[in-house]
Parts: C-alpha cells; structure tokens; sequence
C-alpha cells in the first residue's frame, strides 16, 4: 500500500515528542467518502505550489486561443466550481493538443483541459463529467496528500517541520517532484487508485449540483473506453483497474448524486448540446466509429393518482423503440411492450401500474430502466440504453 494511513501516521509521530501538536494539522478528511489523509502543507502553500507549477504547464503547453472552446469549458468549470463551495482562484484553462484525450487539475484550483478530450467528451454534459472529476480532486486536496506522501518518502518525519514551514526551497522542489514537474516539465504523474476513484465519486455529485445529468459520465467512460487502444491511455485510465470496474463503481455510486441533480429545462438542453470542436474532429477519423448508446434524457419519476410510477424519458437521437424493461427494489420487474419510432429528446413515459407492486404500493428507492431499440439508419444496428431514477 501506498497510502499512508492517519493511524501509522500518529506511530512515527510519537516518536518525535515535541512534534505531537502537529497532529491535529497532518490529518484531514477527504470531502464525501471521509477517507482519512495525511496533509502536511497548509491551503495557502498548496494553491501558491499550485499555481507555479500551472504556470510551468502553461509555457510548456499551447494555450488554445478558440473562443467557442475557452468559453465553453470556463461556463462549465466555473458552474462545477460554485456546486463545489471551495472558494479557490479557479481557472480553467484549454490547452491546444488534439492527440491528448486528458485534463488535469493542480492545488488551488487550477483545472487544464486539453482539446483531445472534446471528441470523447461529445457533449457539454459529458465535458461537465470530466471538469467535475478534477474539481473533485481539488475539493479533496488530493495535490497536497500527494506532496505529502512525497515529503514523508523523502525527509521521513523531519517532513512535518518543513511542511508546516513552508519556506524551503526543498519543499517547492519536493512539489514540483511530487507533480512531475521536476525532471519533465509538463508531464503530470497520474494519481493513485484511492484518488481517482474519489474524484470520480465527488464528481457525480458535482455535475449533479451543477445541474448536469450524472449519467453522461457513465456514458463518457463507456466512449473512453472504445479510445483506450487507440491511442496514449489518458491519467484517467492509467492508475484504474480497467475502465470496465470504473463504470460499475460510477453505475453504483449514481444513487447517491441523483437527488442533487434538479435542472432547469435549460439546464437540460445546455447539458446535450454538441461541443464546439467535437462535430469537425469526428468528420477528420477515416473510419466512422459505431454509434455510442444513446443517453437516456430527462429523469423525471411521478407517483400516479391511482398508485402507480410514471418515468418519464427521452432519448438525445431518433430511434425506434423496441420494448423496455423496468427493475425496481423488491425484486420488481416489468416488461413494457412498446413499439414506436422516437424523435430525438421527444418525451415518452411509461406507467407502472399498482398491479405490478408488492401490495399495491410502488415501494421507493432506485428504478433501473432499460430501453431496447434500434437505430434508425439502413443497418439498424441494435442497442439499449439504460438510466436509474431514485424514487423516494
Ligand atoms: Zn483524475
């Protein structure tokens, strides 16, 4: 194990004395998943750490000068940024580097996109997806656990005093080493396991709050994964097990960012709306990619007069319908006979009715619905299409 828990941590402190009030300042709590961490620099010395090494990145990088994509990603950021509640001097920055499908964030909040992920994004719900997982990095001041680490790894538990200090040149050092920014300016380490699941789990609930729909992450590590392969594995992918367990721990944690997510119906339109690049890269690969799964719009749930669910759908692309099926707790499930050709973002709902419940009554919790349907194209390539309402 990497990590260093809090409760080793309090060992190797006891054995130097006089450093004992440190304590209360080393440990620290991560934001959602109360993940214990050992932090050794102040907010204060992270964000200026922070900002020096954004600074490196930004002169080794090109900054993108296309109004459509600045204005994007900053509308998006600075929505994730206020759902955060972490007063930071954010900035978020696009960087002009089609071949890299990746993003980054430093301490402070400092938050880099580079344009490669916009074709994988696709929507500006799916770069909100990207955007909040690095603002979730920053909320769990992952930056300075990681720099902590490094101090420890390298001074041992002289790292306190120097931490607490601040003014060794060592410590911008170790921060520079500690981002990957010491040898190879430029090039950011990828972060570990624990943290990329936690920025991915903070993420939901922020694009949530944000008022973006949470299942285009699903959807947006569903295309990443089709990416892998192809090309350079972007810090995402690089630290995980597999994109394939990153989609069901995400698919998991959905309940739990749902209920933050209540759009407005522009909210809901912005959240599919293409991104500005996006369109022109996809025209530039030779060969035409399958069609992605269509993302299921929409997430509104109604409790019928006569005791029954009503779920409420639509889908971001014309397609013609072929069934569906509804899975609810209790070992609820109910097959849905429907056969119709959808518009795109047209509404359809389907009613589940008090029969189809243990007692008449639709019991909450979360109601998985699966569309089934084909594409509407000469192939008529076959696909379903799935979305989870938390019903209370
Ligand atoms: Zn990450």
């Amino acid at each position: 194990m990497r990590r260093i828990g809090c409760v080793r941590w309090e060992v190797l402190v006891l054995a130097v004395a006089t450093l004992l009030t440190a304590l209360g300042a080393a440990c620290a709590t991560a934001p959602l998943t109360q993940r214990s961490q050992l932090i050794l620099v102040s907010r204060a010395e992270e964000a200026q750490l922070g900002t020096q090494a954004f600074d490196a990145v930004s002169k080794k990088g090109k900054r993108s000068r296309d109004p459509a994509q600045i204005a994007v990603v900053e509308r998006i950021g600075n929505r994730i940024a206020a759902a955060s509640g972490i007063q930071a001097n954010w900035e978020f920055a696009v960087f002009e580097d089609d071949k890299t499908v990746n993003a980054f964030a430093l301490p402070g909040g400092k938050v880099g996109v580079y344009t490669g992920i916009f074709r994988v994004a696709e929507t500006e719900a799916g770069l909100a997806a990207v955007l909040a997982h690095e603002v979730g990095h920053v909320m769990a001041r992952h930056g300075a656990e990681r720099l902590s680490q490094g101090l420890l790894a390298q001074f041992g538990a002289a790292a306190i005093q120097i931490g607490m200090a601040g003014k060794d040149p060592g410590v911008t050092r170790g921060v520079l080493e500690a981002y990957g920014l010491g040898a190879t300016v430029g090039v950011l380490l990828p972060w570990g396991r624990t943290q990329e699941s936690e920025a991915d789990r903070i993420g939901l609930v922020l694009m949530a709050r944000a008022g973006y729909d949470p299942h285009a992450a699903l959807s947006l590590w569903e295309r990443m994964q089709k990416t892998e392969g192809r090309q350079r594995a972007p810090e995402f992918l690089s630290t995980h097990p597999g994109p394939g367990r990153r989609i069901e721990s995400i698919r998991a944690w959905l309940p739990e960012a749902l209920p933050y997510y209540r759009p407005t119906p522009e909210q809901v339109a912005e959240g599919g709306q293409f991104l500005p690049a996006a369109g022109t890269m996809r025209r530039a690969v030779a060969a035409p990619a399958p069609p992605s799964t269509p993302a299921i719009r929409e997430g509104r749930w109604e409790r019928e007069a006569t005791a029954g669910l009503r779920f409420v759908f639509a889908l971001d692309r014309p397609v013609a319908l072929q069934g569906a099926e509804i899975r609810g707790p209790e070992g609820i499930i109910y097959q849905v006979f429907l056969e119709a050709r959808l518009e795109a973002n047209q509404r359809e709902a389907i009613t589940l009715p008090p029969e189809a419940m243990p007692g008449g009554v639709p019991p909450a919790g979360t109601y998985t619905l699966t569309i089934k349907g084909r594409f509407p194209d000469p192939a008529g390539q076959p696909f379903t299409a799935e979305r989870a309402y938390a019903v209370r």
